[in-house]
C-alpha cells in the first residue's frame, strides 16, 4: 500500500498517517517526491485496509501496490532516482561512465589508468581491492592497500571511486574508503550483506546475479532500500547461458523492463558480459541506445600483464573511442530516454 499525500500536506498530517501505520505494527517509509510526499507501508501481514487512510486530512489517495517489490517500483515512486556522488550525477537522463582496471595491482598501475580514463571522459574510477575469484589460487586483490591507492586516485584526479565489498567482515573498512559500494554478481542474494549495505550512507552498485531473474534482482535491491538506503544503481553484467562466443550473455532486454518497472538507474557492464575486448565497444553503443544510464568498463594500459580479466580489458585509447561513441549515441536517444 502507498499513501499519497496532497501537494500542500503539512508535517503533522504526514505524522498522523505514520502513527496510524505504526499503531498496527507495520513500518511507514516516507518517500519525498517531486511535489508531494508518499508513504510506503512495509512489513504488513496481508492486505492493508484502504479505508484506514481515506478520511485522514492531507491524504489524497491510498493505492494498493501490486508488485512484490515495493520501494524500488515505479508504482511507489514514478520519478527517476537521481544519485549524486562527489559531484557526479547518476540516473534521470544523465549518462555516467565508470572505468578502471578489474583489480588495483599497484599505485603506478592505478594512477596510469586513472589519468587516461579521466582524460577520455570517465566520471567515476573503478578497481577491485577485494576480488571474488573463482580459484583460491588466483590474485585475491591488495585489500586495504588497494583501498588506500583508490583514495589517492580520488584525490589526485577528483573522481569518485567504486569498489567491491565482499562480506560483512570487511564492510566497515571498504565503506570508509570508497564513494560507491559494489555488490558483485556472486553476492546478489547474500542477504546479510544486502542488509548491511542498506544501513550505509554510501550509494550501492548492485550487480545482477549471474542467473537471477529481474524480479529476484529487484527483491535484492528491496532488501537494501527497506533498510533505509535509497541510492541504488542496478548493474547488468551478463547472465549465464549456453553460448561459448562470449563469457556471459548481455541481457539488453532487461533495460526497458527495468525502466518500466523501477525508478532506479541502470548501468551496463559490457566487460564481464563479453569476456573479450573486441565485443565491448559494440555492446556499449547498444547499451546506451537501449536507454542505460551508464556504463562500467574495465580498462588496462597493459592488459596482457593484468592480474585479472586482461582479455576483456580495453586499452586506454579504445576507452576513448567508447566514450566518444557513448556520448554520440546518448545525444541521439536522450529525448526518448530522459
Ligand atoms: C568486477 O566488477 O570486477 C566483478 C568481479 O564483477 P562481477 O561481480 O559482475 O563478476
Ligand atoms: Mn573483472
Amino acid at each position: 500500500m502507498l499513501v499519497v499525500m496532497e501537494k500542500g500536506a503539512g508535517a503533522e498530517q504526514i505524522e498522523k498517517v505514520i502513527q496510524v501505520i505504526e499503531a498496527r505494527g507495520m513500518t511507514a517509509r516516507p518517500i519525498p517526491g517531486g511535489d508531494r510526499v508518499s508513504i510506503g507501508i512495509l512489513n504488513n501481514k496481508g492486505p492493508v485496509d484502504q479505508a484506514l487512510f481515506q478520511g485522514l486530512p492531507g491524504v489524497k489517495e491510498a493505492i494498493p501496490v501490486t508488485r512484490p517489490y515495493k520501494l524500488v517500483s515505479r508504482e511507489v515512486q514514478p520519478e527517476d532516482t537521481l544519485i549524486q556522488v562527489g559531484g557526479v550525477c547518476i540516473g534521470n537522463g544523465h549518462l555516467t561512465l565508470i572505468a578502471g582496471p578489474c583489480a588495483v595491482e599497484s599505485e603506478n598501475q592505478a594512477m596510469t589508468i586513472a589519468e587516461k580514463v579521466k582524460a577520455a571522459g570517465a566520471h567515476i574510477f573503478r578497481g577491485g581491492a577485494f576480488k571474488p575469484r573463482t580459484s583460491p589460487y588466483s590474485f585475491q586483490g591488495l585489500g586495504e592497500e588497494g583501498l588506500k591507492i583508490l583514495a589517492k586516485v580520488r584525490e589526485r584526479f577528483d573522481m569518485p571511486i567504486v569498489t567491491e565489498v565482499m562480506d560483512t567482515d570487511t564492510f566497515a573498512l571498504v565503506e570508509r574508503y570508497t564513494d560507491i559500494l559494489q555488490i558483485g554478481t556472486r553476492n546478489m542474494q547474500n542477504y546479510s550483506l544486502l542488509k548491511r549495505a542498506g544501513q550505509s550512507k554510501r550509494p550501492v552498485l548492485l550487480k545482477r546475479g549471474m542467473s537471477a531473474t529481474i524480479e529476484e534482482w529487484f527483491m535484492a535491491a528491496e532488501y537494501i532500500m527497506s533498510e533505509g538506503n535509497p541510492n541504488i544503481m542496478l548493474c547488468e553484467r551478463g547472465v549465464r547461458t549456453f553460448v561459448r562466443h562470449s563469457r556471459n550473455t548481455l541481457d539488453l532486454s532487461a533495460v526497458p523492463v527495468i525502466l518500466r518497472e523501477s525508478h532506479l538507474p541502470v548501468i551496463i557492464d559490457p566487460s564481464h558480459a563479453a569476456g573479450y575486448r573486441d565485443q565491448v565497444i559494440p555492446l556499449s553503443r547498444a547499451s546506451v541506445a537501449v536507454g542505460a544510464h551508464g556504463l562500467m568498463v574495465e580498462v588496462h594500459h597493459a592488459p596482457e600483464e593484468a592480474l585479472s580479466d586482461g582479455a576483456q580489458s580495453l586499452l586506454p585509447e579504445q576507452f576513448a573511442e567508447l566514450s566518444h561513441w557513448a556520448d554520440a549515441v546518448h545525444a541521439l536517444v536522450k529525448p526518448d530516454v530522459a
